[in-house]
């Protein structure tokens, strides 16, 4: 399988930067370089501004019925090419071939979620106060857009920003991860052949804080969106409020999850093994902070770690892995410092905790217990195949601890009480409670934080109206 030297899109020709420099990009699962991608320079970033500004005054008068056509069409063309784009995925992030796949098809989903929306983008009359008014609410897109996405789910964090964007109206100027490029570009180049006119999408790469500081300051760019951590959020979030843009920002979550002693206990502990070891745990909604009811505890453990025991870790491309490397060195040497830093604070390690073979960025499956609430695992995001678990005795405290960090993306709850499960979504602070099931960010839910997890949705009809203003028209015949 080939891997492309991945080029910069800028009105809709694509090319390298003004400097031709590039960086190499690995392979996590033995470090190898794979390819290159080609790194814009700020007059690059001027040009592909100029052209999305020129691009959205094509785009934004585009009947919403036309979007929706190029729309469905990109989609229908990611959907055609998705074993190849699978392979360049896999190649380029590490996680195993099927859940290359089932991200192209979510992608998918997600374009033409937002597609169908774009003709559903409503004003309103509004009844006036005197005779002969007519007072109108029309929506109209913001503006040109700056998105900002990350290396976990390359083609589908670009696919939940593009998405909404161009179904309301919008351009953009999309800095995707230079340490996964290919599968971002393959997207965008989705929407080129569909038939996107010139300027409405432009993908660039870079060095990402020179990218940020220059784009967001930019006075074309209206909006920006960005996915990735915490401490990179709020510095991008400040720089935009210096300059007045809108902007969305979906950032890091630590995942709290309770399971009560009246819940399905070995289901709930199947599903969480599940859904903490996709794409390794580098997920911002992973379930990490596991309570497990005292007299809950030992059936829940036995069952995570027999799951847990089925996993097979190795190369995403051979058919059998089911869990891939992390995607860079950072996350499997914050793996070690996590684990080695529980364990000198008393807690006691279930299974894993090791690096695995020499090369690649292999991390064992790790489970670890009752560690102490001053563990750097139990206050940072782990972003990788860390979980924690520990005994609760009483659910005010479990929603005590819950609530105790300033993330709030995402929490899980396992119970069959109705009560417990209203008291949970009462008082649990998350942008979403998944309750007796895993996360399922379909396009049509918006998905969202609070508190540190940032603020803004994707998904949902929300998703749209983070690129919409309203435009109030009041009209008097007289
Ligand atoms: P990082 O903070 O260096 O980078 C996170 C992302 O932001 C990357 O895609 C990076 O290219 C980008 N970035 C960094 N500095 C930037 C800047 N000044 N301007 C614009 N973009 C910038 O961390 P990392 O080592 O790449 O990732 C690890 C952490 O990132 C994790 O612990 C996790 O919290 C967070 N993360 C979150 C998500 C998510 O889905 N919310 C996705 C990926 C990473």
């Amino acid at each position: 399988m080939s891997y492309p030297n991945v080029l910069l899109l800028i009105d809709n020709v694509w090319r390298e930067g003004r400097r031709n420099a590039t960086r190499a990009v690995h392979n996590p699962a033995n470090e190898e370089v794979i390819g290159t991608v080609a790194l814009a320079t700020t007059t690059d970033l001027d040009d592909a501004v100029a052209c999305a500004a020129s691009g959205f005054e094509v785009w934004r008068r585009t009947p919403a019925v036309e979007r929706t056509r190029v729309m469905l069409g990109a989609a229908e063309l990611l959907t055609q090419r998705a074993e190849s784009i699978a392979n360049l995925l896999t190649l380029e992030q590490g996680k195993p071939l099927a859940e290359s796949r089932a991200e192209i098809a979510m992608s998918a989903d997600i374009i033409r979620w937002a597609a169908n929306e774009a003709p559903r983008i409503y004003g309103r009359i509004v009844p006036p106060r005197a005779a002969g008014v007519q007072q109108m609410v029309q929506k109209e897109p913001v503006g040109p857009v700056a998105a900002f996405t990350p290396w976990n789910f390359p083609i589908a964090q670009v696919a939940r920003k593009v998405a909404p964007a161009l179904a309301s109206g919008c351009s953009l100027v999309l800095k995707a991860a230079e340490e996964t490029p290919a599968s971002a570009a393959e997207l965008v180049r989705a929407f080129v052949d569909a038939g996107l006119p010139a300027g409405v999408l432009a993908l660039v790469f870079g060095e990402p804080a020179e990218i940020s500081e220059h784009l967001i300051t930019h006075r074309a760019i209206r909006k920006i969106t960005f996915t990735g951590s915490t401490p990179v959020g709020k510095q991008l979030a400040a720089l935009a409020g210096m300059h007045m843009k809108r902007v969305t920002m979906e950032l890091g979550g630590h995942a709290p999850v309770i399971v009560a002693a009246d819940a399905d206990v070995a289901r709930a502990a199947r599903t969480l093994a599940d859904a903490k070891f996709r794409n390794a745990g580098q997920i911002c909604l992973s379930p990490t902070r596991m309570m497990v009811a005292q007299t809950a505890f030992d059936e829940f453990m036995e069952t995570f770690l027999a799951r847990i025991r089925e996993i097979r870790v190795g190369d995403g491309m051979l058919e059998g892995s089911t869990m891939g490397p992390l995607a860079n060195k950072r996350r499997l040497d914050a793996m070690e410092r996590l684990t080695h830093d529980a364990l000198s604070r008393g807690a006691s390690l279930a299974t894993g905790g090791v690096r695995l073979g020499d090369s690649g960025n292999f991390f064992a499956p790790t489970v670890l217990t009752e560690p102490s609430k001053d563990s750097l695992v139990l206050n940072s995001e782990p972003f990788g195949p860390v979980a924690t678990v520990w005994r609760f005795a009483e659910l005010g405290e479990a929603i005590a601890e819950a609530n105790r960090l300033d993330y709030g993306l995402s929490a899980y709850a396992f119970t069959r009480a109705i009560k417990t499960v209203s008291r949970l979504a009462a008082e649990v602070q998350a942008g979403t409670l998944w309750v007796n099931q895993a996360a399922a960010a379909w396009p049509e839910l918006p998905f969202g934080g609070v508190k540190d997890s940032g603020y803004g949705y994707e998904g949902g009809p929300e998703s749209l109206d983070a690129y919409l203003q309203a435009k109030t028209v009041a009209i008097s015949d007289v």
